[in-house]
């Protein structure tokens, strides 16, 4: 193994989503003390991120500069949290604005060690093009999945074979899946189920993003070999190389405050009003960092929360249309009166915008997580044994939900898209169907602390690389090492 301290550098896209797995998998490799961390991204996210490492942390945070009025988008757009759709095209070109200053940074960190290149880098799937750099400079290149190898497996497949309705049925074959994996027109993404191929969507996903993903020298997969083969199968045998399943790679409880986000609620109060509740007996509602119900679906699920009679701690995010100013008094998309009611009777917690999410997860009260199924939500959830409720919005999240209910059995999805209709009495059924005793809960929940048992085996000691995805680990960075000496060499 490495002699002196190489250097990592790790770039991932700008989104929670993505910044979250990269923090916690920079902070993995941290305790290996071996290696020295270059953690790119734009000014302000690595701003959020500053305030928050600890002062003699090996990790280097380094700003790229970006200006995302370029781009048509609003000032100080670095995130694309709560985005609207048409802008997140647009956020995409502005991102590869980022690439001739990549290139520049490399460069300067070969200069600056005296002509050592860094050992590898680790860059996000959304930054399909610094595998060029990488080239360029002849450095090992790793892209780091942040979804589930199933749903990226199925996002590749689908996206690259258009047009799929070639037969009379609606359920057909996902291409180059094993035999017998089908899956049905109305469990794509909406947009897929409009794209013949030559839209916008598909040629970018093409021509900017897949055409990379086959060229970078290995592929990490925040995943578990034990629970997702098909997926990471898929890939070995589609690019026919490497692929490392190193998963979970997600914040531990309690240092969440470390990403630099502000909650909408105190970790302590949050605590605080878990520890007064019965074990196992709290929903929490969650749909990430990006996306929000429609107006109508937001009012049927406060119905359904309010209906149910279950305690539950509900992260409420405005529906983006609406006045983001005002927040949790926006009465067109909460029913008259919903959060009074709600305070006076205790039972429910409304959350503005962001939550200490691992903290409530890893709670004893924690009964069951009703979510959209971006695969860093459910890996979390899996990791502390708690069943989901899927309700997947767009992209990924439709597979991952598939992935979850059928090949695992740890979830039921209760609602698909952000364009349906849902009625509140479907969302209670589905939430009784989890959370009370009935056949189907039961089974979830063993499910459900059986993938955590296989998931704490998985990563059993991280600081002595023990456990199937920490040694997966421990041969990605010595096959990077070696790579990187027969480089120099
Ligand atoms: N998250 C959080 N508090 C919130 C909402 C989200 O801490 O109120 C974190 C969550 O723990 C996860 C990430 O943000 O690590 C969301 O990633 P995910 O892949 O689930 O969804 P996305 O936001 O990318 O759609």
């Amino acid at each position: 193994m490495a002699q002196t301290k190489e250097n990592i550098v790790m770039f991932p896209f700008m989104a929670q989503g993505h910044i979250n797995p990269f923090l916690s998998l920079a902070r993995r490799i941290e305790k290996a003390n071996k290696y020295i961390i270059t953690f790119v991204n734009t000014p302000l996210n690595i701003k959020k991120l500053r305030s928050s490492l600890p002062q003699n942390s090996s990790i280097h945070l380094i700003e790229l500069p970006f200006s995302s009025l370029d781009f048509g988008l609003p000032p100080n757009t670095e995130n694309v949290e709560s985005l609207p759709d048409h802008l997140f095209y647009n956020f995409f070109q502005a991102s590869l604005s980022l690439k001739p200053h990549f290139g520049k940074l490399i460069s300067n960190l070969i200069n600056q060690q005296n002509g050592q290149k860094p050992m590898c880098i680790i860059s996000d799937m959304l930054l399909g093009w610094c595998e060029e750099i990488a080239q360029e400079f002849g450095i090992y290149q790793a892209m780091f999945i942040s979804s589930s190898g199933f749903a990226s497996a199925c996002y590749y497949s689908l996206w690259m074979n258009l047009p799929h309705r070639s037969t009379d049925s609606d359920e057909f074959m996902l291409p180059d899946f094993p035999e017998g994996s089908t899956i049905h027109v109305t469990q794509m993404e909406e947009v897929l189920r409009a794209a013949d191929g030559t839209d916008i969507a598909s040629v970018f996903l093409r021509e900017e993003l897949f055409c990379h993903w086959s060229k970078a020298d290995g592929i990490l997969f925040n995943t578990i070999e034990e629970i997702d083969k098909i997926g990471l199968m898929y890939f070995s045998r589609k690019f026919g190389r490497k692929v490392w399943p190193i998963g979970p790679v997600v914040l531990s409880p309690g240092s969440q405050a470390r990403t630099g986000r502000d909650f909408g609620i105190s970790q302590e109060e949050c605590k605080n009003w878990l520890d007064e509740k019965p074990s196992c007996s709290v929903l929490y509602v969650s749909f990430g960092s990006q996306y929000t119900l429609s107006a109508s679906n937001m009012i049927q699920l406060a119905m359904a929360l309010e209906g149910c009679g279950k305690n539950f701690i509900w992260v409420v995010r405005p529906p983006l249309c609406s006045d983001s100013n005002s927040e949790l008094k926006a009465n067109e998309w909460l029913p008259e009166g919903f959060e009074e009611r709600i305070k006076e009777s205790g039972c429910g917690l409304l959350v503005c915008k962001w939550a200490p999410q691992v903290d409530i997860l890893s709670h004893k009260s924690l009964s069951a997580f009703l979510s959209h199924c971006g695969w860093n939500s459910a890996i979390e959830s899996l990791s502390h044994g708690v069943p989901m409720i899927g309700w997947p919005l767009v992209a990924d999240q439709f597979y991952n939900v598939k992935f979850l209910e059928e090949q695992i059995g740890v979830c039921v999805e209760v609602a698909r898209g952000r364009s349906c209709e849902v009625f509140h009495e479907e969302i209670v059924t589905k939430i009784e169907m989890v959370m009370n005793e009935t056949e189907k809960g039961k089974e979830m929940r063993k499910k459900a602390w059986e993938v955590k048992e296989i998931i704490d085996n998985a990563i059993k000691d991280e600081e002595n690389f023990k456990g199937s995805s920490m040694e997966t680990m421990d041969q990605f960075l010595d096959a990077a090492w070696k790579l990187n000496g027969e480089n120099e060499g």
